[in-house]
């Protein structure tokens, strides 16, 4: 008997628990036949409603229903790595509460990796119907950029819903980062990984956890956690400045020569504001150095392992 493990991260879902545990248990028939045994993990994130209850309810009629439970809302990436750290399976796959993520797919994402010989299977939304403009038109700039700066590959659209086997796991769990941006660590773990495309599907109960606000800091923490080149653009800058500043010199001292001085003009303005440019343009190239250096420790800091072992013979 192979076990999997289903992860559900949930935060204030009281009216989801029990549908999606029913879902959950309509597809255990497929896996009953192919001797896959399901637990359930519910990773309470601070939830302030009944979800903690209705977990617990659950556990009472079918053991394989278990609970973490956090002692305040830690986030959605921290419910995954909690969720992550408490399976046991040989498959594991992270869902979410509202039903956004269609139980019906895991059939085919189950064959893909005991079958086909993939490690992970991931999902995209091919659109983003029912969500607002705004936020859809932000989702696609930040995809672009981080896309852009990051060498992790983290595709539009690609949600958190991931079928993955027990070596994959292990290697997402071996990036004990604190900043997790799980998108990005992912696609930086490697390994054979299939996408599976499907229409999105509108939350069945209950609202939506991300405020703008809140997705925009998580964007923000995405380019940080995938990208040093912030760090970078600093002395980028300052060369420029440096650069224009000596275009500048070269420029006045030529009309100074040419045109002579001119009566109207207070001496002295040039060479204070190209020195002002140049020492301007002198600091920012520093902090840019700086910036280096702080991006080579942001990295050590993090205690990434230097490479993910696939198979040894
Ligand atoms: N979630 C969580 N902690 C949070 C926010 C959300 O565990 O701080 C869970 C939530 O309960 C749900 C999943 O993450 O199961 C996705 O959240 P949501 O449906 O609100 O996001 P959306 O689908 O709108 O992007
Ligand atoms: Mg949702």
């Amino acid at each position: 008997m192979k076990l999997l493990s289903v992860i559900v991260p949930c935060y204030n879902e009281q009216e989801n628990i029990r549908d999606f545990y029913d879902e959950i248990i309509k597809t255990g028939n497929y896996f009953k036949e192919h001797d896959v045994e399901i637990e359930i993990i519910y990773v309470d994130d601070g939830s302030f409603d009944e979800t903690e209850k209705e977990v617990r309810e659950l556990h009472k009629t079918d053991e394989r229903v278990k609970l973490v439970s956090f002692s305040r809302n830690f986030g959605k990436e921290a419910a995954i790595y909690a969720g992550l750290k408490k399976a046991e399976g040989d498959y594991v796959v992270v869902m979410d509460c509202d039903l956004q993520d269609p139980p019906a797919l895991l059939p085919e994402m189950y064959k893909a990796v005991a079958e086909e010989g993939y490690d992970s299977v991931a999902t995209r939304r091919v659109d983003r119907k029912g969500e607002p403009l705004i936020r859809s038109i932000f989702a696609r700039r930040f995809y672009k950029i981080i896309n852009k700066m990051s060498k992790a590959e983290i595709v539009d659209g690609a949600r958190d819903y991931r079928f993955m086997n027990r070596r994959f796991v292990n290697a997402v769990l071996s990036m004990e980062e604190y900043n997790r941006f799980s998108k990005g660590i992912f696609g930086w773990v490697g390994f054979k990984n299939k996408w599976i495309e499907f229409e999105n599907v509108e939350r069945k109960k209950g609202e939506t956890k991300w405020s703008f606000w809140k997705l925009f800091l998580y964007a923000l923490d995405g380019i940080v956690a995938f990208s040093t080149i912030p760090l970078a653009i600093a002395s980028f800058v300052g060369l420029l400045l440096c650069l224009v500043t000596v275009f500048f010199i070269i420029f006045i001292i030529v009309r100074q020569c040419i045109l002579g001085g001119d009566p109207n003009q207070v001496d002295g303005w040039a060479s204070t504001v190209c020195i002002i440019l140049f020492v301007s343009g002198v600091q920012l190239l520093c902090v840019g150095i700086l910036g280096q250096y702080l991006s080579k420790t942001y990295l050590e800091v993090k205690k990434r392992p230097l490479y993910i072992v696939k198979e040894e013979i």
